[in-house]
């Protein structure tokens, strides 16, 4: 499947059109931005490293019936996949208090939650993501009644699943990101997982350190960026340890 014309830049990644209509190539970059942006760098290896988590969660949740927009990886850095209409919500799920809940509620980091949260912002960088009530979402049209019922369901069997699938591997799942698009193929009807899965996305901690091995690392200037994001790819067996070999 080849290139045609670049579609849209984003901070982390580059969506391209294809010869097929509902079908577009999603390349990794390697930049990493936090707060909005405000901070931005250049974090070599971590768009590979993104392209094949995303991959390998995104497969493993479309084996078990939760649809992504993830057609198949074509190389290091880029994927086909199912275009979509975004809805422009960021749903949030978490296990455990940290981030902006805990900023926002004064609940201490670490803190499990009794069930599952999901949260629904507005994705406007402008207005910097503000969080957005149900009630907001129908009055502005933003998802319809069915959809916003669908992606609750979504969102908390991505969070079993991943959940679970993290547990594996030592690792807990204390919160994740996820965007939902209506898949162009069947007309707008079929909602998809889009985006990307990834420690960008989701807040890993290992369940007996603590230690982070997501954004954090990033955001709170913890360590190596790469480090982290390689740790949690060879758990998975996904990568070599020294991914500077596979970079290039
Ligand atoms: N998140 C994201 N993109 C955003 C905002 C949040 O991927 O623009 C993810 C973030 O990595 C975390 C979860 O969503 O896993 C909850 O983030 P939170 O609301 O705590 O915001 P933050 O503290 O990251 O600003």
């Amino acid at each position: 499947m080849k290139k045609k014309k670049k579609l849209y830049e984003g901070k982390a990644k580059v969506l391209y059109t294809t010869e097929k209509a509902n079908q577009v190539i999603q390349h990794f970059k390697d930049e990493a931005t936090a707060f909005n942006a405000k901070k931005k760098e250049v974090i070599e290896g971590k768009g590979v490293l993104n392209n094949f988590l995303s991959e390998f969660f995104m497969e493993k949740l479309n084996n078990v019936g939760i649809a992504t927009h993830l057609i198949k990886r074509l190389n290091m850095r880029e994927q086909l996949i199912e275009k979509c209409e975004i809805i422009p919500l960021e749903v949030v799920v978490r296990n455990i208090a940290a981030g902006s809940l805990s900023k926002r509620l004064g609940i201490e980091e670490g803190t499990r939650l009794p069930r599952p949260l999901v949260e629904f912002y507005f994705k406007n960088d402008e207005l910097n993501d503000p969080l957005v009530t149900e009630n907001q979402i129908a009055t502005f049209e933003w998802a319809s009644e069915a959809e916003l019922g669908e992606m609750f369901e979504l969102a908390l069997r991505t969070n079993d699943f991943l959940s679970g699938l993290m547990s594996g591997v030592n690792l807990t799942l204390v919160d994740f990101k996820i965007e939902i698009g209506r898949a162009l193929r069947y007309s707008g009807d079929k909602l998809l997982i889009a985006d990307e899965i990834s420690p960008d996305t989701c807040r890993l901690w290992d369940t007996t350190t603590k230690e982070r091995l997501d954004k954090d690392v990033f955001r709170l200037e913890q360590g190596s960026l790469s480090e982290a994001y390689t740790e949690v790819a060879s758990r998975f067996d996904l990568l070599p340890r020294n991914v500077k070999s596979v970079v290039k």
